[in-house]
């Protein structure tokens, strides 16, 4: 069964005619199509995939299973030309004014209705091929961050180490999925700090979070390292960090509750004193973006599926001190998980 025909199912169940496809993200993942201005129509035996001039040559080489259409630049119009009855739209993504402008095209008796995340709710669920892209990218993140202990952090300003990481990730042919994080010391209790000029301390942590694509696919990993001694507090709280992500890897399987596998793990953190300094979800769905369905957080949804790729990030940041986070990207199974990132997690002195 094609991703097409297993959306038309879900639109069948939703008594959909069809649902038009505007985030480029989900047109890729439907049609295998690239490029940067593409729509798609999925309905009851109806594939249309429309695109502009540009990119009329790369669709023939990439969209299968649809017929192919040249529209004009702002595919919208000739889109709506294809729309008839209940119409899904994709609310999460289309922009207001799409919307509008999406209104005006549509025939007289077009009922737009939002569909709420439909192919990115196929999408959590990996195949045997994205899995295999995913545990690549994966591997190559643990490439990468052996650079870290090679080389050294203290001394070094945060960007110049980004940057270096960056590097070695385009050498094996990838790109970084997300801007890599390098937060050191205070830095660290950013948990998106963005590295910066001054140079990282000595005896301090430092916050390292990257992530490679291979063949559109994305991972994302995180380890904490330190540049020499650290005091007593911070490496208690690396020992608890540590034991909940280690202990919450066996929460994850098909059928747990999202909500619960992020209790677990705030629960623990909470217990040792630390739960107000835990303030995001324990993890994320990882795919063709970095971050997408299912949410490990207290606003979770729904339960763990076979085929899911997730997160398992907890992380205690006490504000002006420090940060600590450690991340390991995993493949959910019935009984339990594959965790694809292999980097060791004991604290690693990277002098
Ligand atoms: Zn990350
Ligand atoms: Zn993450």
């Amino acid at each position: 069964m094609s991703r097409a025909d297993r959306l038309e199912a879900v639109l069948h169940e939703r008594e959909l005619g069809a649902l038009i496809v505007t985030n480029l993200v989900n047109v890729r993942y439907l049609t295998g199509y690239t490029g940067t201005n593409g729509v798609c129509i999925v309905g009851e035996g109806r594939r249309v995939f429309l695109t502009d001039f540009r990119y009329v040559t790369q669709a023939a080489r990439e969209v299968d299973g649809f017929d192919r259409e040249q529209g004009r630049q702002d595919l919208l119009e000739d889109a709506a030309a294809h729309l008839s009855g209940r119409v899904g739209f994709e609310d999460f993504s289309m922009t207001v004014r799409q919307y509008e402008r999406l209104r005006g095209f549509v025939s007289e008796g077009t009922d737009l209705v939002p569909a709420g995340r439909l192919v990115e709710a196929l999408r959590a669920v990996k195949d045997d091929r994205e899995l295999d892209a995913i545990r690549a990218a994966a591997a190559l993140a643990d490439e990468v961050l052996a650079v870290v202990p090679e080389r050294g952090l203290a001394g070094r300003p945060e960007r110049e180490v980004a940057l270096e990481l960056e590097d070695e990730m385009r050498r094996h042919g990838s790109d970084p999925s997300f801007p890599s994080i390098v937060a050191g010391g205070a830095n660290g209790a950013l948990p998106h700090a963005r590295p910066g000029d001054d140079p990282i301390a000595r005896d301090t942590l430092v916050v390292v979070d990257l992530g490679c694509m291979v063949d559109g696919y994305a991972s994302d990993c995180t380890r904490t390292f330190a540049t020499g001694a650290i005091p007593d507090p911070a490496t208690e709280v690396y020992g608890l960090v540590l034991e909940t992500q280690v202990a919450s890897l066996g929460e994850v399987r098909a059928g747990a509750p999202c909500t619960l596998v992020d209790a677990f793990a705030r629960d623990r953190i909470t217990a040792a004193g630390h739960g107000e300094e835990f303030g995001h979800g324990l993890g994320h769905g990882v795919g063709l973006e970095v971050h997408e369905l299912p949410t490990l957080s207290r606003a979770g949804e729904g339960e763990l599926a076979e085929g899911n790729v997730v997160t398992v990030e907890p992380g205690v940041y006490v504000p002006d001190q420090f940060g600590i986070r450690i991340e390991d990207l995993v493949a959910v199974g019935t009984d339990g998980c594959e965790v694809l990132s292999g980097f060791p997690k004991d604290l690693i002195v990277a002098g």
